[in-house]
């Protein structure tokens, strides 16, 4: 049987907040029975768009990333509930009953992606329906993901086997591994959220002026063992991304024709960006 699946690309997401936007203008004011009680006009974002800064001037990476219910195979969230007040359709979608859920804070509490909000006015839980009244009315895909003009949120009704094919090939993650709740939003270039970079410039002193050395070669070694290799762009900047956090002491080795190699060495906390590291020819 086809399911619903997202695939959220942080590589894509501008923040616009178009479809953050899009979903409070389908649910404030809006009534869908079965499916979800009016949103309240403030305070809540059922799709929530996180922000996160890595590195350090003037080397900086900002990614932006949409955060909504995850639509989880093994929802922590219906195990919390009462009465059936969550359930999963048979299309994947997970739906917080209105009426049911009332006065169930315990609901919004299970959710460990912090997806669920409570409507004070209403007494209950709420969280993004993956818009499925619209696709019970036949839409082909939920409104926020028609409302993204980058594609970064995309909506796929395919076979478990078939998303595990897609999963493998586009190196779709979760967003919160230990978690384990086999969510059906997954992401792609989550690394901007998780891991971390090094990245510097590279110049060197040509005829008594300071200038940018493009394609150096630049090499990453963690215990003597190469784990990165780059070159300097036209302004003379690299970076080496997808590192792990915390990951400890590292060696960049720097090689460029007509100039003497440079090795660097630095301890990784988080993304570091190691300012202009300046080469000497080799005549000199
Ligand atoms: S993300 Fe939270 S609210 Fe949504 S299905 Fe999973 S546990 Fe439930
Ligand atoms: S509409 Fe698309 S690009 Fe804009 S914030 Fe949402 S996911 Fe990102």
């Amino acid at each position: 049987m086809q399911k619903w699946n997202l695939i959220i690309d942080v590589g894509e997401c501008t923040n616009c907040n178009v479809c953050t936007l899009a979903t409070q203008d389908e649910y404030v004011g809006n009534e869908w029975p079965g499916i979800a009680a009016e949103m309240p006009k403030h305070g809540h974002r059922w799709i929530d768009i996180k922000r996160k800064e890595r590195g350090q001037p003037p080397l900086v990476d900002v990614a932006y990333m949409p955060v909504m219910c995850q639509h989880c195979d093994d929802a922590p969230c219906i195990k919390a509930a009462e009465n059936g007040a969550v359930t999963k359709r048979g299309d994947g979608i997970v739906i917080i009953d209105p009426e049911k859920a009332q006065g169930q804070r315990q609901i919004m509490e299970a959710c460990p992606y912090g997806a669920v909000f409570w409507n004070e006015e209403k007494d209950i839980p709420q969280a993004w329906p993956f818009d499925a009244h619209l696709l019970d009315a036949g839409w082909a895909e939920p409104r926020a993901a028609t409302a993204c003009p980058t594609g970064a949120f995309r909506a796929i009704k395919v076979e478990d086997a078939e998303m595990q094919r897609i999963r493998a090939d586009e190196g779709l993650q979760e967003l919160d591994p230990g978690a384990a709740t086999k969510p059906r939003v997954l992401y792609k270039n989550l690394h901007r959220f998780t891991k971390c970079f090094v990245a510097a410039s590279i110049a060197a002193t040509v005829d008594d002026k300071e200038e940018c050395i493009q394609g150096a070669a630049v090499v990453l070694l963690k215990g003597g063992t190469e784990i990165g290799r780059t070159e300097t762009d036209a302004f003379g900047d690299f970076r080496i991304d997808r590192l792990d956090p915390g990951s400890g002491g590292h060696v960049l080795k720097i090689e460029k024709e007509g100039f003497a190699a440079k090795t660097v060495e630095f301890e990784l906390g988080d993304s570091i960006t190691l300012g202009t590291i300046t080469l000497t020819a080799s005549s000199a």
